[in-house]
């Protein structure tokens, strides 16, 4: 198969020929359709997220379709299973968070997407208490796991998504990254009836329309100049869209940081009201500079958001329908995935960047 592999930081990826892999006991072989790019593939690229064991085919927002699946009884996940509530030992992929959602194991020829996590222990405390995103154990795709960037994957079942339907495949690549971590991160914002959204790529665009349909006023921060970014924020509903250097027309009660730029954490904590809530939703940031305690005082709040949980994938692909979600996408065939990631770094597209699988 034909693959886009990380062999070294500072290095493009290089296009190689792969033999296709083998899934082991519940795992899915997955045909590639769609494999969105993503900030954290350039943090993965620059070095600033480490890969342990190179090469790595990278690519962590993956749509696909069952072409078989591993024989036999799954070793991985066992404590898992054991406190898990669906599981009665006959596979993983009985779990309410398989692929086919109700429960039932992923057909032959299903669609499925696959996000940033890819596998955790069930064992550990943050497993056993509703927080396996930050699972000690935790193995990402296309950091730990072989990814999407290639013709086919091999993917644990308990980790792969069913997709609602009127989603292209390069429509639904976006929803798996960008559409679960903005989710999670306007989560943790409360109940804000003002809403900021600093840098407005893939993430953001998607986040303002769930935002929007739950009723928040949404300020889109961009590029000082991105003039671009902000007409397509205003398009989407924002009532304010100008540069991230510019303060908004009135306090906010919450802001989302999606650019990996630390000196903005100071702005958006001058840009939030008493209490409000700012969250930080990047794997990877510049540093903070020092800042004087008053941004802080009177109750705000400076938070990060890390990865997503299965509960997550399946609350905001059960939603994205209903707002409905629309994403806005450049396509890329595979072999141009360096392409699509100097675009992503040089903002030169709106919305998301998609590999196309054919
Ligand atoms: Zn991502
Ligand atoms: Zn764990």
């Amino acid at each position: 198969m034909r693959a886009m592999v990380f062999e070294e930081v500072g290095q493009p990826l290089r296009a190689v020929e792969r033999p296709v892999p083998i899934p082991a006991p519940g795992q899915l072989l997955l045909r590639v359709h769609a494999c969105g790019v993503c900030r954290t593939d350039l943090h993965l690229l620059d070095g600033e997220v480490p890969i342990a064991s190179p090469p790595r085919i990278l690519g962590h927002q993956i749509v696909g379709t069952v072409e078989a699946r591993g024989a036999g009884e799954p070793t991985m996940g066992a404590g898992e299973r054991g406190a898990g509530a669906a599981e009665t030992g006959a596979g993983a992929g009985e779990r309410g968070a398989g692929a086919a959602g109700d429960g039932a194991p992923a057909a032959i020829g299903q669609r499925v997407g696959v996000p940033w996590l890819g596998w955790t222990c069930g064992e550990c405390a943050y497993c056993r208490s509703g927080r396996e995103n930050l699972c000690t154990r935790a193995l990402f795709t296309g950091r730990d796991l072989d990814g999407g960037m290639a013709e086919y994957v091999v993917a644990d079942e308990r980790f792969c998504f069913d997709l609602p339907p009127g989603y292209p495949d390069e429509q639904a690549a976006p929803l798996l990254c960008a559409g679960l971590i903005g989710f999670r991160a306007l989560r943790l914002c409360g109940d804000p009836h003002t809403l900021g959204l600093y840098g407005f790529g893939a993430a953001a665009h998607l986040l303002a329309q769930v935002a929007l349909w739950l009723g928040r006023r949404v300020f889109a921060f961009t590029r000082p100049g991105d003039l671009a970014a902000q007409a397509f924020a205003r398009e989407l509903g924002a009532v304010w869209a100008g540069g991230s250097d510019e303060p908004p027309p009135e306090p906010l009660d919450a802001a989302i940081l999606f650019a990996p730029v630390g000196t903005l954490v100071p702005l958006a904590l001058r840009a939030v009201a008493p209490g409000g809530v700012v969250v930080c939703g990047g794997i990877h940031m510049s540093d903070l500079p020092s800042f004087p305690y008053s941004a802080l005082w009177e109750e705000r709040v400076l938070r990060s958001v890390a990865n997503l949980t299965r509960l997550d994938a399946e609350e905001f692909l059960a939603l994205a329908p209903l707002v409905p979600v629309r994403t806005r996408v450049t396509v890329y065939p595979l072999e141009e995935a360096n392409r699509a990631l100097a675009d992503l770094r040089g903002g030169r597209f709106v919305g998301a960047g998609v590999l196309r699988v054919p």
